[in-house]
Formats: structure tokens, sequence, C-alpha cells
């Protein structure tokens, strides 16, 4: 072995055991240097080492800290050409470990020998020695650069497991979470601050005269003990509520625990317990509140709901009472309308006896002139049938009068349906002459073909025209002019009107105003109620009841009403 042999010369061997040992306590010097000047201190001591006139190290950048290339030169070598000669070694640093080469010497004649020894990173990390002297490298420069190599190796790789440590040391310290690991007879090894914090607990020396159990409740214990205990070493792990105490205060803190086991990697055997477990009280305080927020929720919301309960019984009974009110008013009014039909009646039969009286008187007049023409006989057949004929006629109008009396007294449902206009008015104006009023009115009824239907209650509508036409016919008994039109007319696609103008009196201002209003009236045995109810009728078929003075004396009265659908 050749290396052997050459370190059998003492002064070789005294120069390899003086570089080794030298070599040696570099790690404890690179204990605080970060990556590059590690990388820098090994390039420095292995160019005072090796018989070399350039060394250089490449470090690949891990976690958080940069790449580290550096180089370090012989002063053989010229300044300036550092660069060059970097580019070079980069080059023959790739793929070429341990290999010795030979490369045109970028510094001057000759060749440049080089030889590189690995970095454990992987790639190409590693450290690269070039020397011009053809004996490079000897068997001890390449044992010294391959010790360096190991040594910067493991500096770099305990330097970034310890910043790993810091990282993970912090994260735990700062955590909130109540962190601790154990032996495996329950006593604390560990605790971070939080659960120094949570527990009241002083310090380690504190801690260690303790056992996990001691943190818990004491109800907790016995469950503790034989159920999650055996249970953790048995799966691995516990997860569950646990209450434990607070050292200073005795305060009971439920805690949500996750106690597991810590393993051996190699062996597989158990080596320590440890829990990461949350203080559970601000939670259990959320609970609370959301469920006392409830109860009080449900509590509004039945109140509330009582209230609207009650709300609804008064309503009913409003609703009832206001139904009550209606039926009421509404038999009020039938009953209103039943009397002014009533009393229009009575106020007619007065008259209406006096209107029987003729057909009656002339019935009686022409049976005695009949009974006379008989007495004296022989008489002639004809005059007595034509005198009997007229009795006859007499006695059917005065039935006729009865029998329209009757129907117009009978009460009149409130029943609408389609009625044929002209012949209701026809009927009312028949009805209202056979009533008082001066003779020989001249009465004129003018139909317009296009308002031919109305929707009515015929009983109410031919009141109004009864009324009306009446009234026509007493306001007539002074005048010379006795003449009363009855018309009716298509106004447009909505309305239709009955017009009913006469001849007579017209009406005094005074009148005028309250024409409309109930028990206003200038006749001695009127009522003044005729109008007013006219009005209501002509309203409830939602039409208009109106006067204007006929010019050249007398009155007209209008009634609107819809045009029925078709
Ligand atoms: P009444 O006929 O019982 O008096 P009305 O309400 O029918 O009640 O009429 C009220 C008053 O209006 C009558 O007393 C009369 O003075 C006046 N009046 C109504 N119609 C006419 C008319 N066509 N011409 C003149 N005056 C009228």
């Amino acid at each position: 072995m050749p290396w052997v042999n050459m370190l059998s010369e003492p002064q070789e061997l005294r120069r390899c055991i003086r570089d080794l040992v030298a070599l040696s306590t570099l790690p404890a010097i690179w204990k605080d240097y970060d990556t590059r000047q590690i990388a820098d201190s090994a390039a420095a001591a292995l160019l005072s080492m090796l018989n070399a006139d350039v060394i250089y190290v490449t470090v690949p950048g891990l976690r958080d800290e940069a790449a580290a290339d550096v180089m370090r030169t012989s002063q053989a070598v010229p300044v300036g050409s550092s660069g060059h000669i970097e580019r070079i070694l980069r080059g023959a640093s790739r793929g070429r470990h341990q290999q010795i080469s030979a490369i045109d010497n970028p510094l001057g004649k000759g060749t440049l020998r080089i030889v590189a020894a690995p970095m454990g990173f992987g790639g190409d990390a590693g450290i690269v020695a070039g020397s011009v002297n053809p004996q490079f490298p000897s068997e001890t420069d390449r044992l010294l650069l391959g010790i360096a190599a190991n040594h910067a190796t493991l500096a770099i790789e305990r330097r970034h497991a310890e910043a790993e440590q810091r990282r993970l040391t912090t994260v735990i310290e700062r955590s909130s979470e109540f962190i601790g690991f154990a032996d495996l007879e329950g006593t604390p090894q560990y605790l971070n601050s939080a659960a120094y914090e949570l527990l009241g607990l002083s310090g380690i020396e504190e801690v260690q005269r303790l056992s996990i159990f001691d943190f818990m409740a004491p109800y907790e214990r016995t469950r503790a003990l034989h159920e999650a205990l055996p249970m953790v070493m048995r799966t691995g792990r516990w997860l569950g509520e646990l209450h434990l105490r607070h050292f200073r205060t005795g305060e009971i803190i439920p805690f949500l625990v996750d106690w597991f086991r810590i393993d051996d990697k190699r062996t597989g055997c158990p080596t320590n317990m440890a829990t990461v477990s949350r203080d559970l009280r601000p939670q259990k305080k959320l609970e609370g509140d959301l469920r006392r927020l409830n109860g009080s929720l449900e509590q509004r919301v039945t109140e509330r709901t009582s209230e609207l309960a009650e709300a609804l019984e008064r309503l009913t009974i409003e609703a009832e009472e206001r139904a009550r009110a209606d039926a009421r008013a509404q038999k009020l009014q039938a009953e209103l309308h039943h009397a002014s039909r009533l009393s229009a009646a009575g106020q007619m039969a007065g008259a209406l006896a006096h209107e029987l009286n003729q057909p009656l008187t002339a019935l009686t007049n022409l049976v005695n002139a009949g009974r006379r023409m008989m007495a004296n006989a022989p008489y002639r057949v004809d005059p007595v049938r034509d005198v009997l004929g007229e009795a006859a006629e007499q006695a059917l109008r005065a039935g006729e009068i009865i029998r329209r009396l009757r129907e117009f007294v009978a009460r009149g449902g409130t029943d609408m349906r389609i009625e044929n206009l002209p012949d209701l008015i026809r009927e009312a104006s028949h009805l209202a002459s056979a009533g008082a009023g001066p003779n020989g009115v001249k009465v004129r009824l003018s139909f317009d073909p296009r308002a031919k239907a109305v929707f009515a209650n015929r009983i109410q509508l031919q009141q109004v025209m009864l009324n009306l036409i009446r009234n026509a016919h007493e306001a007539m008994g002074q005048s010379e002019w006795r003449e009363l039109e009855v018309v009716t007319a298509r106004l447009d696609d909505e309305s239709i009107e009955i017009a009913v103008a006469d001849r007579g009196s017209g009406l005094p201002d005074d009148i005028v105003e309250h024409l409309f209003e109930p028990f206003r009236t200038t006749k001695v045995n009127g009522m003044g109620l005729g109008l007013s109810i006219s009005r209501s009728i002509v309203e409830t078929h939602r039409g208009k009841l109106g006067y204007e003075p006929n010019c050249g004396g007398g009155a007209i009265f209008r009634v609107t009403l819809p045009v029925p659908p078709e």
C-alpha cells in the first residue's frame, strides 16, 4: 500500500498527524459559523495543509441559507484570474469525485491536476483541490481532503438540525395548547409555557417532583390510570375530555386531551408519552352562552306567540262584532227601504183611493145607466152592451191599479239582474199616472235603442222612477202646459241616462240646496223622503242622481247608470 509506505517516512507521518489534529479541532471552532464561514474556513485550512494552488468549496442552498461557493488560492495564482479558475473548478467538480484529472494549466504552462471530495448533500457539493505540482495529490492530500469534507458536511448538517430544532421549540413554546411529555412512569420531563401557565406551575423542579396524574382532578385519576393510560400503551393514543386542576387556585379546568405514545424509531419500543391538550373553557363558555341565548330566544318566541294568539283572539272577537254590526246595519237598511216603500205607498194610498174612486164611480154610473136603460123596456141591446163593456173596462182598470200597488208594496229583494229599461219605465209611468196629480198631463216616453238594458233591482229602480215621475206630475198641478218627458240615452261606452223632465213649478233655491236631504218637502202631505231614498238607491246601483232646471220652466232629474256587461 503506497500510502501506508509513505507514512512510514517519519516526516510525512508527522505532517499527517499534525494536520489530522488540526482538522479535528475545526468542528469546535465552526460551532457558531454559518455555512459560508465553514466552507471558507475548510478551504483556508486545506490550502495550508495540502500542497495545492487552489481550493474550491461549493455547498447548495439549504432551507433558509443561501448556497456558498468559496475559493482560496495560493500566492502563485495571479490576482484577477480566480474567476476563470473558479469556473473551471466548478465544471471539474461535477461527477469527478475522488478522481484525479489533469487539465491544461489555466495559470501558465503545464497541466493543473485536480481532485475532488464530495460533501454529503448530493449534487455538486464538495471540495475541489488543484495544483500544478505533478506529484499532486499525494495519498495524504486525498486523506486530509476527505476528512475535511466530512467534518464540513457534519458541521453544516448540525447547524441545520439546530436551526430546525430552534424553530420547533419556538412553535411549541408559542402554542396556546398544553404540550408536554413524560417518561413511561408518568414523571413529566417537559412542559411548554402554556402548560405552566394553564396549571399555575412554577418551574421544571416543581414539575419533576409530580406525576402526570397529579395534574388531574382527583375524580379523574382512576379513569386516567385504568382506562386512558392502558389505551395509550396498547394502541398508541387516547383522545377525550379530562378535567385537570390549577395548582394555585384549585380551579377545575376541562381539557380535550390528546395523549399519545412516543416509540424509539430503531427498536419500536415505547420511550415516552406526550400530550397536546386544549383548554375547553372558552368553547364551553361559548356553548353556555349559546344555550342561554337559545333559551331566551325560545322564551321570547313563546311570549310573542302567546301575544299574537291574544291579538288574534281580540281580532276575531272584533271581526265577529263587526260582522254582527254589519248584519244589524244591513237589516236596518232593508227595513228602512221597506219602510220607505211603505211610506211612499202610504202616501200614495190616499191618492190612489181617489184614483180608484174614478173608475169605481164610473163603474157605478155605467152600471146604473145600464139598469135604467133596461128598465125602460123595450130597450135596445147595443147601447146597453156598450155601457156594460165600458163598465167592465173600468173594473179592469181599478183591478190593474190595485195589482200594481200590491206588487210595489211587496218587499223587494236585493237581487240584481239585467232588466229591460223601457219596460221598467213604462210600468213605473203607468203606476205613477194612476196616483195623485193633475189630469191632462201629456206623457212622452222616448227610448234610445242603445240603452235598452240595465243591471238593476227592478223594484228599487222602479221606485226611483215612480218617485221622479210622481213628483213631476205633482209639480205641474198649477201649470198650463203640462208635459212630462222621460227620455233614455246612451251617453258613452260606460253610461246610460234616464232624464225625467217636466214643465212644472221648478224648484225654489232654498229647496235646491237641500234637495236630496230627507224630510225636505214643500207638500202639505209630503214626507220629503222620495228624493233622498232615490239617490241612495241609484248610488247602490253605482249611478248618480242629479237635478237641473228645465229651460223655459220646470225641472229635469237625471239618473245616470253604468252600461251593464255584455
Ligand atoms: P216629497 O215628494 O214627499 O215632498 P221628495 O223628496 O220626493 O219628497 O221631494 C222633495 C221636494 O222636492 C218636494 O216637496 C218638492 O218641493 C221638490 N220637488 C221634487 N220634485 C220636484 C219637481 N219635479 N218639480 C218641482 N219640485 C220638486
